[in-house]
């Protein structure tokens, strides 16, 4: 079937990474623009598969060049409302192919060809011939394709350009309905391959956090293939409206984690928020000291306040982890007006990137706009608070309750030890001025001990009275 196509072609190629070492050239990515897009065309011809712009062997080793994929399908019983979940096995299908690897979705997406794969002769149409067999055979209601592979800069911007367009229509029209129009949710599992753990739940106000499939687009893959990585969810029991959690949600969800996660909240980043595959848009992180919850988007190549980079952070919550504090979503969801509700919503954000906040200006309440720092206002901690003291951020009265309270404790506790002792020692009593940072956190932590068995501390927090740091020899 793929005898003409010089590399192989199997699953097994699946999670397969190319390092830049290895690579023969990047496609599209942060430092290039691409996309892809699945649309239903009755005029296609069948079995058309060709390369606008330069192939694979007029490229240069190592340099990064932009490209875009074009999916024309047809068949009697596709519908439109299918074409993004046909477009979202784009992902899978090009990572079957032997030195190709396919990371994102839609405008997101950054590939690369390894230097074996290139030296065997594969070229960018062999792309093409092999996503239109591989869908072709994943879809049987795909009776004609015709894919199209571009990657000269004016024709991939105008590609961009037209499918954002295509891309906003799919978006807004999830906006029309919200959690409480519908009686059935959905799961997907498709991103099972390399977080075996994760199972979206698709509501019309969370969209999956690839950001990449709606409501709407599930209910299309379900009634196409009841049986599929994508189905019902009955609602059942709203159990919390506010936090989101439903028991039918619950039970599916540890039924298709194999009892890793058991609940969880979709509209709160704590206790349970939802798991985190890999391909999320954007990660929620909250930030202890700032009692508030800060965004940042795989586009921004900054550090965050926390220190670490979008990198790092979706590295320690993704794999379908579900990590207290950290959630993955999608662009989309923070247009819903349950945008993070259980945890004040845009009340509690106190950072993102500013090219994320411009692009929301419209959902993000006018109250509050001004009040969220983003990368160009501060870039840690101290100066995020420093803003945010400026604007009077309504964090500010949260955190001031928040120490009473903790103020509170520490003298009820302290009462209590002297009460239960007969001589009070004053050098144990705790200064309750002073700010207790967390001096480390991290969502997931392993302290190995002897005879091979190890200690997993979960959403850590570790506080000290002193920290030493020592030159290591
Ligand atoms: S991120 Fe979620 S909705 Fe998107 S493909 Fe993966 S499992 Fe499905």
């Amino acid at each position: 079937m793929f005898d003409d196509i010089p590399v192989d072609v199997s699953p097994m190629y699946e999670g397969e990474r190319i390092r830049a070492a290895n690579m023969y050239v990047e496609l599209a990515g942060p430092k290039s623009i691409g996309a892809e897009l699945v649309q239903v065309d009755d005029s296609i011809v069948d079995g058309k598969y060709e390369v606008i712009g330069p192939e694979l062997s007029e490229m240069n080793q190592g340099e990064i060049y932009p490209f875009a994929i074009k999916i024309d399908i047809k068949g009697k019983k596709l519908e439109k409302e299918l074409e993004s979940v046909i477009e979202r096995r784009t992902h899978d299908l090009c990572n079957y192919i032997q030195g190709f690897m396919h990371l994102n979705q839609r405008d997101q997406i950054w590939c690369r060809i390894s230097i074996e794969s290139a030296e065997m002769g594969f070229k960018l149409v062999d792309l093409a011939k092999a996503l239109g067999i591989l869908f072709k055979e994943e879809f049987p209601i795909i009776e004609e394709i015709s894919i199209t592979i571009l990657t000269d800069l004016e024709n991939v911007e105008k590609f961009v350009d037209d499918a954002k367009i295509v891309y906003s229509a799919r978006d807004e029209r999830a906006r029309e309905l919200s959690d409480e129009d519908v009686d059935v949710f959905y799961g997907c599992l498709m991103c099972q391959s390399f977080a075996p753990t994760h199972m979206c739940v698709v509501t019309p106000d969370r969209t999956a956090l690839c950001g990449a499939i709606n409501w709407f687009d599930c209910r299309a893959a379900a009634k196409m293939d009841p049986d599929g990585s994508i189905f019902e969810i009955e609602k059942g029991e709203v159990l919390d409206d506010v936090k989101g959690e439903y028991t039918n949600v619950n039970e599916m969800i540890t039924q298709k984690t194999q009892g890793e996660t058991e609940k969880v909240y979709l509209h709160s980043v704590f206790d349970y928020p939802h798991t985190s595959c890999g391909c999320f848009e954007a990660v929620a992180f909250y930030i202890p000291e700032l009692d508030g919850i800060g965004i940042v988007d795989r586009d921004f190549t900054g550090e965050t306040p926390l220190g670490i980079p979008f990198s790092s952070m979706a590295g320690q919550c993704s794999g379908g982890k579900q990590v207290e504090g950290f959630s993955g979503l999608s662009l989309e969801y923070m247009r819903s007006p349950k945008f993070l509700q259980a945890d004040g919503a845009y009340e509690r954000i106190v950072w993102m990137p500013n090219n994320i906040k411009t692009s929301l200006e419209e959902f993000i309440p006018e109250e509050i706009y001004d009040k969220i720092a983003t990368d160009e206002d501060a870039s840690n901690i101290s100066s995020v608070k420093e803003y945010l003291e400026e604007k009077n951020h309504p964090i500010l009265e949260r955190l001031a309750k928040k120490e009473d309270n903790k103020k509170e404790d520490i003298d009820d506790k302290e009462k209590k030890s002297i009460d239960d002792s007969d001589t009070y020692d004053e050098r144990a009593a705790i200064d309750i001025n002073q700010e207790f940072i967390p001096v480390a956190t991290a969502p997931e932590m392993a302290m190995p001990l002897s005879g091979g068995t190890k200690i997993i501390f979960k959403n850590a927090k570790i506080y000290a009275e002193k920290v030493i740091i020592k030159k290591y020899k």
